[in-house]
């Protein structure tokens, strides 16, 4: 059981204040979960101080510390939303409520849902905070998830891979992201996990050595270049990201460089191109394998340069050279642009935060993207369900963007957007359906099925009957009422808003199809394996 000198212990810097709130939402939640257990047979508790021993870690601020604390409290039905507030405060509770309501959006392992339910998981988190509680509350539940009954460990451990995985990564923070795939990887496919376990053993074995003479030959070259401050490691890739590699490679191991690579962390921009020059002299670099992600950043804002050399004691090896800050970054992403005091002012430290570093301009481009669509949406819809206005930190990150990167760029960027007027709507399982704006159930019908949309009888939203040229509007639930009798008429063509339903209305008319190409889709992120 985490005790709570162990979560206190992280914070480092913390006032008096924060110290005893933390402790005090300890006692708090202890109290409150007492006598429930979890599958593992262990207090209920132990789940709510492993959470906020993460959340420290993250160099969260008290609130978000407590807020892990207490996070099931009020599901539970052990406190009132009333009591929290009164003990804790209006913002521990909003980010509670947040935590609670994410929790609602389950993935059911339709996989061509799952950008949608990310996207929608983002856009409903109202605090960037929200989100951090949520990926530290599932990395303790993966971690305990071999107690859970076994019918429901795959879909859990599926929705950690294709959506909160996934999510971390957007969101920079690798060190979440890599922990969450490796803790899921052996439930949702245990053949493969124990492959990608045996090459990464196998190929450790063979290079350990060598990797180890390679760095002390490299940490004495770097010292004679007059580099004293910095430390190198041996940093092992994730078994979920060898795994992809491993698929993209035909699972030819030989191909392979980067299972196990150097990393070295200097402290100046300038010091990284000096060690990469060092490395260079040192060692034959690959053709074409350099990356340079300090002038070039990943999408999520990560940062390094990345050298792929022959060295004669260990084959071929992948060198990372990087900052510091960089490093941070690298592990906590968004987080990292929270400091412990800065969050206690509030979100608009975040945005002042982004516009101090010249490359972050170019960062966090899945959030960039996201902005538009909401944009939209909060001018349409305002009532209580579904994302109904822009979450304030992602405002923060929009405003931040627009100064740093002129607005000519960002401007461009809004129209080019692939996911701008696009509205989130639910099928009555849950699901999430993303379509353009102003789609009818003409189109969900379509998007779900072509059959369901040719036997398309009637539509109910929110559980009334409406009629086929309805807008649908965010946070819709739309239930379709199927016939085998009903067939779509001419009419529906002028009411249907996606190509995918006008083709398949089209087609059921017997009227020829134009000839035209698939219309290729820009994809905005690559998924990519570092
Ligand atoms: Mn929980």
């Amino acid at each position: 059981m985490t005790s709570v000198k162990e979560i206190v212990g992280e914070m480092a810097g913390a006032s008096p204040e924060d110290i005893a709130f933390v402790e005090k939402a300890y006692e708090y939640s202890k109290k409150a979960h007492e006598g429930q257990l979890r599958y593992s047979g262990e207090p209920y508790f132990a789940h709510a101080a492993a959470t906020a021993k993460v959340l420290a870690e993250y160099g969260m601020d008290a609130t978000t510390i407590a807020a892990g604390l207490l996070h099931d409290a009020v599901e539970d039905g052990r406190v009132s939303r009333a009591e929290m507030e009164k003990e804790f405060g209006k913002e521990l509770l909003f980010i509670v409520d947040g935590v609670t309501k994410l929790g609602t959006h389950k993935y059911r392992g339709a996989e061509r849902h799952a950008e949608s339910l990310r996207r929608l998981l983002v856009a409903t988190a109202s605090d960037i905070r929200v989100l951090i509680v949520k990926l530290a509350d599932r990395k303790h539940n993966m971690q305990t998830l071999e107690y859970v009954p076994e019918h429901k460990r795959r879909r859990i451990a599926l929705e950690t891979l294709e959506i909160y995985a996934p999510i971390a990564d957007r969101l920079g923070m690798g060190k979440m992201k890599s922990t969450l795939e490796d803790l899921a990887f052996p439930y949702v496919d245990p053949d493969a996990a124990t492959h990608a376990a045996e090459v990464r053993k196998l190929k450790t074995q063979e290079t350990e050595d060598g990797l180890a003479k390679v760095q002390k030959e490299l940490l004495r070259e770097l010292k004679a270049k007059g580099l004293t401050t910095f430390r190198s490691d041996i940093r092992m890739k994730g078994l979920w990201s060898l795994h992809q590699k491993l698929k993209r490679k035909n699972d030819d191991i030989s191909l392979i460089h980067d299972i196990a690579a150097l990393r070295i962390v200097v402290p100046t921009v300038e010091d990284c191109y000096t060690t990469l020059g060092t490395v260079h002299a040192l060692y034959k670099p690959l053709p074409g394998e350099f990356k340079d992600y300090i002038a070039f950043p990943k999408p999520n804002g990560y940062q390094s340069l990345h050298t792929t050399v022959v060295t004669p004691e260990a084959g071929i090896v992948e060198i990372q050279i990087r900052t510091e800050e960089m490093h941070r970054r690298a592990q906590f992403g968004i987080a990292s642009h929270m400091t412990y005091k800065q969050l206690g002012k509030g979100v608009e430290k975040l945005g002042k935060e982004v516009q101090k570093s010249r490359f972050s301009a170019i960062s966090f481009s899945w959030i960039r993207s996201l902005i538009p669509s909401l944009m939209k949406v909060s001018r349409k819809s305002d009532g209580p369900k579904g994302v109904t206005k822009v979450p304030p930190w992602l405002a923060e990150l929009a405003e931040a963007h627009t100064e740093v990167a002129g607005s000519e760029e960002f401007v461009e960027g809004l129209k080019e957007d692939f996911f701008s007027h696009r509205v989130f709507v639910f099928t009555p399982q849950g699901d999430v359906i993303d379509l353009p704006a102003q789609s009818t159930p003409i189109d969900f019908a379509y998007a779900i099925h072509s059959d369901l949309g040719d036997h398309l009888q009637g539509a109910k939203v929110n559980g009334k009957l409406v009629s086929f040229e309805t807008e649908l509007g965010n946070g819709d639930i739309v239930e379709i009422i199927r016939r085998d009798s009903a067939h779509p008429s001419q009419k529906w063509l002028e009411i249907a808003r996606t190509s995918l339903a006008r083709r398949h209305i089209r087609a059921t008319l017997g009227m020829t199809e134009p000839a035209k190409p698939p219309r290729t889709r820009r994809r905005f992120w690559k998924k990519k394996a570092a």
